[in-house]
This record gives C-alpha cells, structure tokens and sequence, in this order.
C-alpha cells in the first residue's frame, strides 16, 4: 500500500500535479490551498466549493492533522513555546516571539541534532530523524493562529531544534508552501534560514533564486576556536565558510547575518574581536551577538554587559556592524532547545 501524505506536504505546483493526474482541473489547487492556509479549514468536508467526489478522493490519499501542542509555556517578556508530540512519539519545539515591531515564529527542522555543538541544548540527545513538510508547516500554522490573536505574524525563522539544511528539501518545501500567495503569503525576504555552516548547501541555496535570510551561527572567530565549540567545523572550516559567505553575498547581493555566541573568556576576548573583525571585514554581513544562555551540561558563562559592549565596540573599528541580542525567554526555556530538552515527554 502506497503511504499516505499529510496534504500539507504538497507546494502548490505539486498539487496542482496530483489534481491534473486525477483528471481536474489544476486551479482547484488554489482553492484547496485557500482552505488550507486562509480560511483554516479543520477537515476536506468543510471544503465547500470542491465537489464531494473530490473531497472523497483527498480523503482516500491524503492525511489532514491539526496538530496541537502538547505542552505550552509562557515567558514573562511573552514569548511563547510550544511543544509538539508527533505520531511517532518525537517532541518538536517551535517559539513564538512578539516585539513591538514584528511577530516571529522560531521553526524547528528535525527531532534532535546531529552536529552536537558544545553550547547548545538540541544536540545533547542526539539526531532522531528529519521533520516532513507538513511538519514544519504545521508549526508556523499554528504559531500564526495563535499570534493572530494579538497581531499577525510577520517573521519566520529556522532557529529551532536541527539542521535546516541538513534538511534541504523538505525545509525548501515548506518555505514555498508558506512563501505562496494562496498560502500564509509570508514574504521570502521575512523569511530567515539559520545554518552550522554546511558549505555545499549553502551553494546551492544560492542559486535557489529565493529571497530568503540567510544566517551562519559562526561562534568561532578562527579555525582552532570553531573546532572546539562546533565540530562541523572540522569537516567545514572556518576559512572555507567565510569563503563561501562572501560568493554568497556577491552571487545574490543579499547580506549575510553571523551570529556570534558571547562566552565569557572563550569568545567574548579582545583577541577574539580582533580576528573576528579581520575576518568578516569589507562584507556584506551584520553580526548578531548573542550573549551565552546557560546551558548546565556545558560549563560556560556568559559575559558581563560591559565585556559584551566592549566587544561590539572592537568589531565596529573594522567597519563591521554588530548588534546584541536582547535574551529572550529565559525563564520559558527559551534557548534553542531547551525546552524539548528538559521536558518530561520522550525526545
Ligand atoms: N542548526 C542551525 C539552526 C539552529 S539555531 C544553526 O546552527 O544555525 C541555533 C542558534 O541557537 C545558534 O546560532 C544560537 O544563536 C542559538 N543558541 C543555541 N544554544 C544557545 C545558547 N546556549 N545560548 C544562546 N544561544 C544559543
């Protein structure tokens, strides 16, 4: 027996596809896809402008899950987290994060995390398996829904627990799905990829011709400091990744963010700002600083604010603009991972 997929798998070419291989006619593709992302249809029977021969065939091949988080926690500063139970059993972690001028929702890619770097909580278990389509476009419907009931989401980003382009095509499935006028209509440009550093895949998202974000937890300011808190970098170094940021950003004349972990005597050094400054100079970049949040399997310490200002100051001396991010959600286990992490549900 063929498996059957969730609808929510299909971009809008594939459906349109399907529809043209089951002898109708590939606009109901849009009205199927208004249903889904627009009018929030809860099931194929509250599809009232396709006929019932076609809701019966949808229902034959495709799945339709709603689906609800199993755990759902507050911050005081009103980020919101929520935690997904799947068929299988795997938690997924996705974060709502209003500020006063965007709404954003912080997706995750995979269960778990294969790259295991040493300040971060996803990895801590281990990779289990990659998120389908319809599950990462799950999480930004529902975050939307829920965001809806204040303001509308604004901003997607890929800075949840995995990989995304250790998950390439699903992830790019699902930007197109949400990207679509038919679909959430979220603009690629608000729309932003967060990667270890997987150099062949960032080439190739290069030449996708999309308008995404694209941001490089870099974290390391050489190739001996990047070695030692992520080893990916091992198999991408650190002046190879800087290389293929710069193609980047000439290939598509869009900016590169670098976000930077702020680690009290390990990356927030004057040495290291120097190197880092060297390094990122006379690119078409910005640097978010993200000072360290605790992690207590990793023995690091953030900053103080004058060392992590200070740093910001060095990195302007090349020219290079650096902002630092304000914490958020602290107290919701905010961090990257680390409510799937700490949570009583199977990881
Ligand atoms: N795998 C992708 C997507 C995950 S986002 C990537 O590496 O970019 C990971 C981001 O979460 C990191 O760049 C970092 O900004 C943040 N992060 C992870 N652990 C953190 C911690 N302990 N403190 C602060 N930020 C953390």
């Amino acid at each position: 027996m063929m498996v059957k997929h969730d609808i929510k798998s299909l971009t809008h070419e594939e459906l349109g596809q399907y529809l043209q291989g089951i002898g109708e006619k590939p606009f109901r593709a849009t009205q199927i896809f208004e249903w889904l992302y627009q009018k929030r249809a809860q099931d194929f029977d509250a599809m009232l402008n396709l006929s019932v021969p076609l809701r019966q065939k949808l229902k034959e091949d495709f799945t339709f899950y709603n689906r609800q988080p199993a755990e759902k926690k507050g911050a005081a500063d009103e980020t919101q987290k929520f935690l997904f139970q799947l068929q299988d059993k795997e938690a997924i972690e996705t974060v709502l994060i209003p500020t006063t001028d965007r709404v954003t929702v912080c997706a995750s890619t995979q269960a778990g995390c294969k790259f295991g770097c040493r300040f971060c909580a996803s990895g801590i278990g281990g990779w289990s398996r990659d998120l389908t389509t319809d599950e990462i476009v799950d999480q930004i419907l529902y975050v939307h829904d829920e965001a809806e009931k204040h303001k509308h989401l604004s901003h997607i980003v890929f800075m949840g627990v995995g990989e995304p382009l250790d998950n390439y095509e699903n992830l790019l499935k699902a930007i197109r799905i949400v990207n679509h006028p038919a679909g959430l209509n979220i603009a690629a440009r608000r729309i932003t990829i967060s990667t270890c550093g997987l150099i062949p895949k960032i080439e190739r998202l290069s030449k996708e011709g999309l308008q995404v974000e694209l941001a490089i937890s870099l974290h390391g300011f050489s190739n001996d400091s990047r070695n030692v808190l992520m080893p990916v970098n091992k198999k991408y170094p650190f002046e190879d990744l800087i290389k293929v940021c710069r193609l980047y950003t000439e290939t598509t004349n869009r900016q590169i963010t670098f976000e930077y972990i702020l680690i009290k005597d390990v990356t927030c050094t004057d040495e290291a700002a120097l190197k880092l400054g060297k390094a990122l100079k006379g690119m078409l970049c910005k640097i978010n600083l993200i000072p360290y949040n605790k992690v207590q399997e990793f023995g690091h310490e953030p900053p103080s604010k004058e060392d992590a200002t200070r740093f910001k100051n060095k990195l302007k001396e090349f020219g290079v603009h650096a902002t630092i991010r304000r914490p958020r959600g602290p107290d919701a286990n905010a961090a990257c991972g680390q409510l799937r992490h700490t949570s009583q549900i199977k990881k």
